[in-house]
């Protein structure tokens, strides 16, 4: 697989530069492409288009293999831009103009009516909070910007115990209210602020597949940054290969390939954004009922499902549940994740839930 290796690093040569308008917030994050993707087309006869470029302060990348007659990747890229255009207008925090951010700001405990694209977002997060005792929780907010992983700056110290805990009492699923016809929000305090970053590229990804299909395109592979969603197969004809990388700050390689076909898949882990402060690492992955960052030895968690929303807000949830709750409540929920947990040697090892290993032996 790795065969295909000069092409692999031109990949992602090409998906680390940083482009126009994007150098800032994407040199602060760091990427969060924790998922690589292995192309691996070099002797193929059949045509395919691949393009990229810049969202949600990452990337987004596009593959069709086979595509229809007539097709081109600059036909195919401002239609594309503009799907995930409409996405960031709709649930970002990190454009003051969406939608998220002004409900974000709108201090009424009333109803407030919501566009049907941002109740999906947020009605995914509050099943999978109620699926994980609350784990998962898109309302966050408050403590992800508090230490650092959000739109608002670093702070120069670490929170506060107090500075914590008022961040805290702001958190919580269960105060949050959501009514599907017409659909609807209420908030149980003014001062609710929700984070959809969990679910924000998968949702981008299954977003931008749903508007292939529509162009009559059946052979496709969406990422934006580690949220990637595949429909048939590349241009040999076989599945998609998804490489899973090692959880390492310093250096990319890769642990696993994964043929996926039909399927999406996301990769959440705590070694490309996070900060270290007296020799502690603190990611971006908060643990709601600490309200700090996860501390453990799990180093990443990849799930595949067929949305691409669904399996990035999962491989956030079981991170955010550890190496011991969160293989557990993968099986539980029949989910198909792998873990990467690292040794007391920092050596990774990897393993999969029973739903994952049976995808994989199909
Ligand atoms: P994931 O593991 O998929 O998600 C981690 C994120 O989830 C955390 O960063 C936090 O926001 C949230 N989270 C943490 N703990 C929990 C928890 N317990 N429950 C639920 N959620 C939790 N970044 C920029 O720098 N500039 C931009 O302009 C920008 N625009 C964006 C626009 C959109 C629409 C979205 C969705 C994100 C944008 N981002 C931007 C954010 C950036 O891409 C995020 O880092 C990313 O969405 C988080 O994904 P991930 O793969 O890094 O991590």
């Amino acid at each position: 697989m790795f065969g295909s290796g000069f092409r692999f690093r031109q990949w992602i040569a090409r998906v680390l530069r940083p482009g126009p308008g994007v150098r800032s917030a994407f040199a602060r994050r760091s990427l969060v492409a924790v998922s690589l993707l292995v192309g691996g087309c070099a002797q193929s006869e059949d045509p395919q288009i691949v393009f990229d470029g810049p969202t949600m302060g990452t990337y987004y990348s596009v593959k069709v293999a086979r595509p229809p007659q007539g097709m081109s990747a600059e036909s195919l890229q401002p239609q594309v831009a503009k799907v995930l255009d409409a996405v960031v207008a709709e649930i970002s925090t990190y454009d003051p103009t969406s939608e998220l951010s002004r409900l974000n700001r709108n201090p009424s405990t009333d109803w407030i009516p919501i566009s049907a694209e941002l109740y999906r977002v947020v009605a995914e997060g509050q099943r999978i909070s109620s699926l994980t005792d609350g784990a998962f929780d898109i309302t966050i907010g408050p403590l992800v910007n508090l230490w650092g992983f959000g739109p608002e700056t670093r702070p120069a110290r670490l929170p506060s115990e107090q500075e914590i805990a008022a961040a805290k009492a702001r958190v919580g699923w269960r105060k949050l209210e959501l009514r599907a016809d017409p659909p609807a929000l209420r908030k149980a305090r003014g001062d609710i602020y929700i984070d959809l970053s969990a679910l924000g590229e998968g949702y981008g990804a299954d977003r931008v597949g749903v508007w292939l299909e529509s162009q009559g395109i059946t052979d496709y592979m969406v990422a934006v940054a580690g949220a990637i969603r595949t429909r048939g197969n590349n241009a040999k004809g076989e599945p998609w290969a998804i490489a899973i990388e090692e959880p390492l700050p310093d250096r990319r390689s890769v642990h696993r390939i994964i043929p996926v076909s039909n399927r999406a898949l996301s990769t959440s882990g705590d070694y490309r954004n996070f900060f270290e402060e007296n020799g502690k690492r603190y990611s971006h992955e908060i643990d709601p009922m600490t309200g700090e960052p996860v501390d453990r030895r799990l180093g990443s968690v990849t799930v595949v499902d067929d949305s691409a929303m669904v399996a990035d807000g999962w491989a956030t949830a079981l991170m955010v549940l550890g190496d011991r709750r969160g293989p557990e409540a993968a099986k539980a929920q029949g989910l198909a994740a792998y873990f990467i947990v690292r040794d007391t040697n920092d050596q990774p090892r990897g393993f999969g839930s029973p739903a994952f290993e049976s995808i994989m032996q199909r």
